[in-house]
Protein backbone atom coordinates (compact mmCIF):
# COMPACT_ATOMS: atom_id res chain seq x y z
CA UNK A 1 0.00 0.00 0.00
CA UNK A 2 1.28 3.69 -1.14
CA UNK A 3 1.58 5.71 2.18
CA UNK A 4 2.70 9.02 3.32
CA UNK A 5 4.65 9.80 6.18
CA UNK A 6 6.31 12.85 8.06
CA UNK A 7 10.17 12.53 8.13
CA UNK A 8 12.51 15.64 9.90
CA UNK A 9 16.27 15.83 9.85
CA UNK A 10 16.78 16.89 13.33
CA UNK A 11 18.61 20.20 14.56
CA UNK A 12 21.84 18.18 15.48
CA UNK A 13 21.87 16.54 12.12
CA UNK A 14 22.04 19.73 10.04
CA UNK A 15 25.27 21.35 10.85
CA UNK A 16 26.65 18.29 9.97
CA UNK A 17 26.16 18.18 6.15
CA UNK A 18 24.27 15.14 5.92
CA UNK A 19 20.78 16.63 4.57
CA UNK A 20 21.97 15.41 1.31
CA UNK A 21 23.03 12.06 2.53
CA UNK A 22 20.10 11.19 4.27
CA UNK A 23 17.67 12.47 1.53
CA UNK A 24 19.63 10.05 -0.90
CA UNK A 25 19.37 6.90 1.35
CA UNK A 26 15.18 7.85 1.07
CA UNK A 27 15.44 8.06 -2.65
CA UNK A 28 17.54 5.19 -3.48
CA UNK A 29 14.96 3.25 -1.47
CA UNK A 30 12.44 4.40 -3.64
CA UNK A 31 10.70 7.06 -1.10
CA UNK A 32 9.37 10.01 -3.12
CA UNK A 33 10.00 13.41 -1.48
CA UNK A 34 6.56 15.25 -2.32
CA UNK A 35 6.59 18.08 0.14
CA UNK A 36 10.36 19.60 2.04
CA UNK A 37 10.63 22.93 4.03
CA UNK A 38 13.43 24.18 5.70
CA UNK A 39 12.88 26.05 9.12
CA UNK A 40 13.12 26.84 12.60
CA UNK A 41 10.47 25.61 15.40
CA UNK A 42 10.01 28.06 18.44
CA UNK A 43 9.84 26.00 21.35
CA UNK A 44 6.04 26.34 21.54
CA UNK A 45 5.75 24.91 17.97
CA UNK A 46 8.31 22.18 19.09
CA UNK A 47 5.80 21.11 22.28
CA UNK A 48 3.24 20.99 20.01
CA UNK A 49 4.23 18.65 17.34
CA UNK A 50 5.59 15.90 20.34
CA UNK A 51 2.25 17.08 22.26
CA UNK A 52 1.63 13.18 22.62
CA UNK A 53 4.95 13.13 24.93
CA UNK A 54 3.96 15.90 27.08
CA UNK A 55 4.10 13.74 30.21
CA UNK A 56 7.44 11.93 29.59
CA UNK A 57 10.34 13.60 31.66
CA UNK A 58 12.27 14.57 28.61
CA UNK A 59 9.06 16.07 27.31
CA UNK A 60 11.15 19.99 28.20
CA UNK A 61 14.69 18.86 26.92
CA UNK A 62 13.38 17.77 24.02
CA UNK A 63 11.41 20.39 23.10
CA UNK A 64 14.39 22.71 23.91
CA UNK A 65 16.75 20.44 21.57
CA UNK A 66 14.22 20.58 18.90
CA UNK A 67 14.03 24.38 18.78
CA UNK A 68 17.72 24.46 18.84
CA UNK A 69 18.04 24.98 14.86
CA UNK A 70 17.22 24.49 12.06
CA UNK A 71 15.16 21.64 10.84
CA UNK A 72 14.71 19.87 7.79
CA UNK A 73 10.82 18.33 7.63
CA UNK A 74 9.39 16.19 4.41
CA UNK A 75 7.04 13.75 3.50
CA UNK A 76 7.72 10.84 2.34
CA UNK A 77 5.76 8.54 -0.22
CA UNK A 78 6.36 5.26 -1.17
CA UNK A 79 5.26 1.48 -0.71
CA UNK A 80 4.55 0.80 3.12
CA UNK A 81 6.70 4.65 3.74
CA UNK A 82 5.78 4.41 7.31
CA UNK A 83 7.72 1.28 8.48
CA UNK A 84 9.79 1.48 5.62
CA UNK A 85 11.37 5.21 7.00
CA UNK A 86 11.04 3.46 10.75
CA UNK A 87 13.71 0.49 9.28
CA UNK A 88 15.97 2.57 7.69
CA UNK A 89 16.03 5.03 10.97
CA UNK A 90 16.34 2.51 13.57
CA UNK A 91 16.06 2.28 17.15
CA UNK A 92 15.81 5.37 19.03
CA UNK A 93 18.70 4.95 20.71
CA UNK A 94 21.31 5.56 18.75
CA UNK A 95 23.93 2.52 20.49
CA UNK A 96 21.19 0.31 19.82
CA UNK A 97 20.33 0.81 16.59
CA UNK A 98 20.95 -1.71 13.58
CA UNK A 99 24.44 -1.46 11.76
CA UNK A 100 23.75 0.69 8.43
CA UNK A 101 20.74 2.60 10.27
CA UNK A 102 20.36 6.32 9.56
CA UNK A 103 20.80 6.60 13.34
CA UNK A 104 23.31 4.20 14.15
CA UNK A 105 25.88 5.72 11.09
CA UNK A 106 24.63 9.68 12.25
CA UNK A 107 23.23 9.37 15.85
CA UNK A 108 24.91 11.20 18.85
CA UNK A 109 23.22 10.27 21.92
CA UNK A 110 19.02 9.28 22.92
CA UNK A 111 17.93 12.40 21.99
CA UNK A 112 20.42 13.55 19.11
CA UNK A 113 19.28 10.62 16.84
CA UNK A 114 19.19 12.97 14.11
CA UNK A 115 15.79 12.40 12.67
CA UNK A 116 12.02 11.69 13.30
CA UNK A 117 9.12 9.34 11.73
CA UNK A 118 5.97 9.09 12.11
CA UNK A 119 5.36 5.43 13.76
CA UNK A 120 2.09 4.65 12.33
CA UNK A 121 -0.65 5.50 9.90
CA UNK A 122 -2.66 8.21 12.61
CA UNK A 123 0.89 9.47 13.78
CA UNK A 124 1.31 10.39 10.25
CA UNK A 125 -2.58 12.21 9.86
CA UNK A 126 -1.32 14.39 12.79
CA UNK A 127 2.12 14.93 11.81
CA UNK A 128 1.91 15.93 7.88
CA UNK A 129 -0.77 18.82 8.11
CA UNK A 130 1.38 20.08 11.13
CA UNK A 131 4.17 21.39 8.59
CA UNK A 132 2.11 20.96 5.17
CA UNK A 133 -1.33 22.59 4.00
CA UNK A 134 -3.01 19.99 0.85
CA UNK A 135 -1.84 22.41 -1.44
CA UNK A 136 2.06 21.96 -0.19
CA UNK A 137 2.05 18.34 -1.46
CA UNK A 138 2.86 17.56 -4.95
CA UNK A 139 1.17 14.62 -7.12
P1 LIG B 1 10.85 10.15 16.94
O1 LIG B 1 9.44 10.30 17.48
O2 LIG B 1 11.67 11.39 17.09
O3 LIG B 1 10.85 9.61 15.54
P2 LIG B 1 11.08 7.64 18.31
O4 LIG B 1 9.69 7.40 17.81
O5 LIG B 1 12.13 6.63 17.96
O6 LIG B 1 11.61 9.04 17.81
P3 LIG B 1 9.95 8.45 20.81
O7 LIG B 1 9.74 7.50 21.93
O8 LIG B 1 8.76 8.89 20.01
O9 LIG B 1 11.08 7.83 19.86
O10 LIG B 1 10.68 9.72 21.42
C1 LIG B 1 10.70 10.95 20.72
C2 LIG B 1 12.07 11.56 20.83
O11 LIG B 1 12.30 11.91 22.19
C3 LIG B 1 13.23 10.63 20.48
O12 LIG B 1 13.51 10.60 19.11
C4 LIG B 1 14.36 11.25 21.24
O13 LIG B 1 14.90 12.38 20.53
C5 LIG B 1 13.67 11.73 22.51
N1 LIG B 1 13.77 10.73 23.57
C6 LIG B 1 13.13 9.54 23.64
N2 LIG B 1 13.43 8.87 24.75
C7 LIG B 1 14.29 9.67 25.41
C8 LIG B 1 14.99 9.57 26.64
N3 LIG B 1 14.85 8.50 27.44
N4 LIG B 1 15.79 10.60 26.99
C9 LIG B 1 15.93 11.70 26.22
N5 LIG B 1 15.29 11.86 25.04
C10 LIG B 1 14.50 10.87 24.64
MG1 LIG C 1 8.13 8.83 18.03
Amino acid sequence: MVERTLSIIKPDAVPKNIIGEIIKRFETAQLKIVAIQMRHLSKKEAEAFYYVHRERPFFDSLATFMSSGPIVAMVLEGEQAISKNRSMMGATDPKKADKGTIRADFGGGIETNVVHGSDSPASAAFEIPFFFSQLDLVR
